[in-house]
């Protein structure tokens, strides 16, 4: 057999999005210029909100949102304990608490039901994560956030596109965060962007953006002034008008990107049923809200005399499939230990861990290197443990 490799991910970079970021490396402004003013316009509209604040990373989208909502010391704020470590990583940068809540077994969301028993009277905030692209129940989570008069802040590092009761991620809580990291559903190699409907939040939001100045440098130019002023502590959180080109591009087909994602995930799922439904359980797709498919992980199940997940993951890798897994619980990270009580059970995220593994998804990824990645795992799965 012919020797084939399958990476993991392959960034969908086009002739059009190379022509944008030239066209901009050539123009007077690099950073804080208009590229970045019509990317924002352009994101805003395809959510549906009313402002996007675009900034450098998902990282500091959260920070900022944090900030904004007044996240303080002494507060708690409550995250899924299966997402990566920024989400908790940002009520932690104010001096808060994360406070870990166990997940779906089904969609691998956070569980409504386990916030609602986390709630303390020091709570201030929920941060559910879209995890993998799907949803989570914003309804209940809503719900919640209104009894106990908490904010929402949807990280939605993997939703961009996902729909939920006619609305897209990002535009069903307080403020959205997204990521443009190289594996999200668009890019600019680095970079995020926040949305809100609230103006005073989106204000605070540019302001502390940009070192908390006054006056940012083209407002300055039109009015030709150099006067500023420093009204708050502020951060150098900025997207340069380059990434802002490419990010742009990308928006232009961020659809047709979503529906190949959602092509071969779909191929995935039905070879997976064909071939491997006593072994796989492919991911979990709810039919009353869309999936972008950021990710598709499938989970091995455990069976006596047969190899698990460590040891598929390790072959797969040994013969050029690029896999990785999504995610280790934040409680069993070193960092984190410090925030969670010794006897706080997290069962269902802790069995998923053990089980889950992601393939190879990406928008050019054909039904022939999903035949080969289904003709690897069947032949690996066939070995004995
Ligand atoms: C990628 C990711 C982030 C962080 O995004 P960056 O743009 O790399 O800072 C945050 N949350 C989740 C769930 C992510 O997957």
């Amino acid at each position: 057999m012919r020797s084939e490799s399958i990476p993991f991910y392959i960034p969908w970079i086009t002739k059009e999005d190379r022509r944008a970021v030239l066209d901009a490396l050539e123009s007077r402004w690099l950073t804080g210029g208009p590229r970045v003013a019509d990317f924002e316009q352009m994101f805003s509209d395809y959510i549906g909100c009313k402002h996007a604040i675009a900034v450098n990373s998902c990282t500091a989208a959260l920070h900022l949102a944090m900030r904004v909502l007044n996240i303080k010391r002494g507060d708690e704020v409550i995250v899924p304990v299966f997402t990566f470590a920024a989400t908790a990583n940002a009520p932690i940068f104010c001096g808060a608490r994360p406070v870990f809540v166990d997940i779906d077994e089904k969609t691998y969301n956070i569980s409504p039901e386990e916030v609602l028993n986390k709630i303390t009277p020091k709570t201030r905030a929920i941060i559910p994560v879209h995890y993998g692209g799907q949803p989570c129940d914003m309804k209940e989570i809503n719900q919640i956030a209104e009894d106990h008069k908490l904010s929402v802040v949807e990280d939605c590092a993997h939703s961009l596109g996902a729909e939920y009761m006619k609305a897209k991620t990002g535009n069903l809580g307080s403020i959205g965060c997204f990521s443009f990291y190289p594996t999200k559903i668009i890019t600019t190699i680095e970079g995020g962007i926040i949305t809100t409907n609230d103006e005073s939040l989106a204000e605070r939001m540019k302001l502390l953006r940009e070192h908390g100045l006054s006056k940012t440098a083209l407002d300055r130019e039109k009015s030709a002034s150099w006067f500023y002023d420093v009204i708050d502590l502020g951060y150098n959180y900025r997207l340069n008008d380059v990434q802002a080109a490419l990010g742009a591009s990308q928006l232009k087909r961020v659809d047709l990107g979503v529906r190949l994602r959602v092509r071969a995930a779909d191929y995935y799922t039905r070879r997976l049923r064909e071939h491997l439904s006593d072994e796989i359980t492919p991911p979990y797709k709810a039919d009353d809200r869309s999936h972008v498919f950021h990710l598709y992980p499938i989970r091995i199940r455990r069976k006596a005399g047969r190899i698990g997940r460590d040891e598929v993951f390790r072959q797969l890798m040994k013969s050029g499939i690029g896999v990785s897994l999504h995610y280790t619980p934040l409680h069993l990270l070193s960092f984190y230990k410090r925030f969670v009580d010794k006897r706080t059970k997290f069962p269902v995220a802790q069995r998923v861990y053990e089980e889950i593994l992601s393939l190879p998804l990406f928008p050019t990824l054909t039904k022939r290197n999903i035949d080969f990645v289904i003709s690897k795992l069947k032949a690996i799965l066939k070995t004995k443990s």
